[in-house]
């Protein structure tokens, strides 16, 4: 892979040595002592462009408490960053009242002006395919309010829950499969909520790993995320926590070094995040993987499948490369469900496998995620994969390999 050109922000290398900054943007002492990738890696990643905020002091524009006050929510503030077509401009007016539009400075700063199929766009900008609900269209689809035992926890395997913690994003992703709930604030978890969640975690030894959702946890402060944190790590039968955020993509400036010394409290911490195209992995989300993955949490990519942004097997494998890259391993590939307003995000399930088809053998293992269908009414995730088996009789397999070519395997 070439190395990409330094665009505005300082040399690349720059952005992993800049002082830390704390919350409030001001310099925090370091507590840096992870290992930097090799400046030929980071090199490869290149810093987000700064649109219209290029006159925006570093200091303000690291600082993930002014990204999310200057989100983009309104139709007159999406005019000055991109050309909007009539459609567009329709769309965000009339989705509003299902689906709040937010986008942030950094990620809004991404989108190619002029092109409404850039995959930054679709993904974050309202179009009019939200307006259609196709027959098979769920409120609801994965039936999370349906195993839901106190408000606030999914529990539907034996030994695992969904715990949501809040309904805030820093982008709204227009393909959300909760957009039910989120970006709602009158459904947000409130304190009473979340000790109830707790209470409920604690009275269920049966219970060893959480993943702590929302919308996006790390919304919440480092001081209210350490406190859901430390209770959760202080009941006896809780072994692992999984934080499922998109920060990493959207918003990184999150990921400060005050939050990364905060989660070593608590280890083992999995962190899952959704990247879904490679123009999402600039020089911000480098740093903000690198000090994750330093501080110890283990990093999965969790891709949604969508047509125009991704179903293209070559934008997939070079998606995959740059997160190993960033030390974060494609986990899964899912699916686009049946969430209400989102199909014409939908690709045929046959496009997924094809994309393994195309990574199986052809690249490192390590680049090939799962491809699931996460079943409608909860039936859970399900394995799709292209069929290797030739034929089968007795003890005799015939299997095909990535080439095509035919071997035989012979059991005892
Ligand atoms: S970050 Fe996750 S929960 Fe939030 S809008 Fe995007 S997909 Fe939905």
């Amino acid at each position: 892979m070439a190395n990409l050109p330094v665009m505005g922000g300082g040399e690349l290398g720059d952005v992993g040595s800049r002082p830390p900054e704390r919350a409030n943007g001001a310099a925090s002492p370091s507590r840096d002592d992870g290992i930097r990738p090799v400046p030929s890696v980071r090199a490869r990643f290149a810093p987000g462009p700064r649109s219209i905020w290029k006159d925006v002091p570093d200091a303000l524009w690291n600082d993930w408490h002014w990204q999310q006050r200057e989100r983009i929510t309104r139709l007159d503030q999406l005019e000055k960053v991109i050309h909007l077509t009539d459609e567009e401009r329709r769309a965000v007016v009339e989705t509003d009242a299902e689906f709040h539009m937010g986008i942030t400075p950094y990620y809004a700063a991404l989108m190619d002006p002029d092109d409404p199929s850039c995959p930054i766009r679709l993904q974050s900008v309202p179009t009019l395919g939200e307006l259609t609900i196709a027959p098979a269209d769920l409120e609801d689809p994965l039936a999370e309010e349906r195993d839901m035992p106190v408000p606030g926890i999914t529990h539907r395997y034996p030994d695992r829950v969904l715990f949501y913690t809040t309904h805030n994003c820093p982008v709204y992703c227009r393909h959300c499969t909760r957009k039910r709930k989120v970006s709602d604030p009158t459904t947000a978890a409130a304190k009473r909520q979340i000790e109830e969640s707790l209470a409920y975690i604690a009275a269920h030894p049966e219970i060893r790993d959480v993943v702590i959702s929302g919308g996006d946890p790390l919304s919440l402060s480092d001081d209210r995320l350490d406190y859901i944190l430390g209770r959760l790590r202080a009941i006896p039968h809780i072994e692992i926590f999984r934080l499922g955020t998109r920060n990493i993509v959207t918003l990184p400036q999150r990921v400060t070094d005050d939050f990364v010394h905060m989660l070593r409290r608590h280890h083992p911490v999995f962190v899952n995040t959704h990247f879904n195209h490679p123009k999402e992995c600039t020089a911000e989300a480098f740093e903000a993987a690198r000090r994750l993955a330093d501080a110890g949490c283990v990093i999965g990519n969790q891709m949604v499948l969508l047509k125009g942004v991704n179903d293209d097997p070559k934008i997939v494998k070079e998606l995959n490369h740059k997160l190993l890259l960033m030390r974060i391993r494609p986990y899964y590939i899912y699916q686009c469900d049946l969430s209400k307003g989102i199909s014409h995000f939908r690709t045929p399930v046959e496009t997924g496998i094809r994309i393994i088809e195309h990574l199986r053998g052809h690249t490192s293992g390590l680049a090939v995620p799962h491809f699931v269908v996460d079943a409608p009414q909860g039936g859970g995730k399900i394995p799709v994969n292209p069929d290797y088996v030739v034929s089968h009789e007795g003890k005799r397999w015939v299997l095909r390999n990535y080439a095509g070519k035919e071997y035989e395997y012979l059991e005892p």
